[in-house]
């Protein structure tokens, strides 16, 4: 990511900061070259998705062999993700595709977080935010899908924020209103505020949800990292016997993985070679936020 473009998503997330978890940090980070150093030192590694495993349909060299490699001596290796725009199928159908082998146990996404832990709410048709073009599999019936036309918005019970590609300023603006005038559950699948692509940042469900909050005053409920919810979900499938401090969470992003990942007690690894930092120095950033990871890598 271009150095101007750190700066902004630092400055998006220290407007948030409130509504993110709190953590305590290890005075300095370690520098290790790759995942195979700390292979003694962990018994599970849970690695974030975009950034550590792939670049959009690019999967990052080397990492399906760590993999394979972590597993031979027989650690537990799973993806935890903030992803909530498509369906389970979707996101296996890609690690598939990019060479890496995770049964339906070893991920953990955001959007499964949330599905769960809206199972047992009571709501008679739900506003869904998401692009169409993924489908509506796995999604709680009925819905409206919250588009242009204003009155979709005031015939809902509560708001599912799921992907915000096909999502945009007006669209907010209707969803502001809506929800100022008449207060219900905002719930967010994916609590990331930005993320990289080829040409630049795109907004992503986090971002409008910290923004609905501020003009609105409501609390969003949150699924996915930085939050607990996933950790606690992937942990239940993983084993719950393992010391917190034998487990390392690896990622490239210091709001979400870091955060996150020490939130709850785990170690964490940064990686700056791809992703968030992309191969610029991510002292300034770890400096400035306080988001001190357990180990430095420039690969996973
Ligand atoms: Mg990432």
């Amino acid at each position: 990511m271009y150095e101007a473009n750190i700066e902004w998503a630092l400055n998006a997330y220290r407007q948030s900061r409130a509504r993110l978890p709190d953590a305590v940090f290890p005075e300095r980070s370690e520098y290790v070259s790759d995942l195979s150093q700390l292979a003694n030192r962990f018994d599970i590694f849970l690695l974030d998705a975009f950034g550590v495993l792939n670049i959009g349909e690019t999967a990052i060299e080397g990492v399906a062999e760590r993999i394979r490699q972590l597993r031979a001596l027989g650690k537990k290796v799973a993806v935890v993700t903030n992803a909530a725009g498509y369906p389970a199928s979707h996101l296996h159908g890609r690690y598939h595709r990019l060479g890496f082998s995770f049964s339906e146990e070893e991920v953990f996404s955001s959007r499964a977080t949330l599905l769960r832990g809206i199972s047992g709410m009571q709501v008679s048709r739900w506003g869904i935010i998401a692009h169409p073009k993924f489908g509506f599999d796995e999604l709680p019936e009925p819905f409206e899908l919250l588009t242009d036309d204003p009155e979709t918005y005031e015939r809902v019970d509560a708001v599912l924020m799921l992907g915000a590609s096909a999502w945009n300023d007006e669209r907010q603006k209707l969803l502001v209103r809506s929800i100022a005038a008449n207060p219900r559950p905002v719930l967010v699948g994916n609590p990331d505020i930005v993320a990289p692509y080829e040409g630049g940042l795109s907004r992503e469900p986090g971002y409008y949800a910290h923004l609905l909050a501020d003009e609105t005053g409501c609390s969003p409920l949150f699924f996915g990292k930085p939050f607990a919810n996933v950790f606690t979900y992937a942990m239940s499938v993983l084993g719950g016997e393992t010391p917190p401090n034998r487990i390392l969470m690896v990622g490239d992003t210091l709001h979400t993985d870091i955060l996150g990942g020490r939130a709850v007690g785990f170690k964490t690894a940064l990686v700056t070679g791809y992703g968030f930092f992309g191969g610029a120095d991510p002292e300034p950033a770890i400096r400035q936020t306080g988001l001190v990871p357990d180990f430095i890598m420039p690969r996973p």
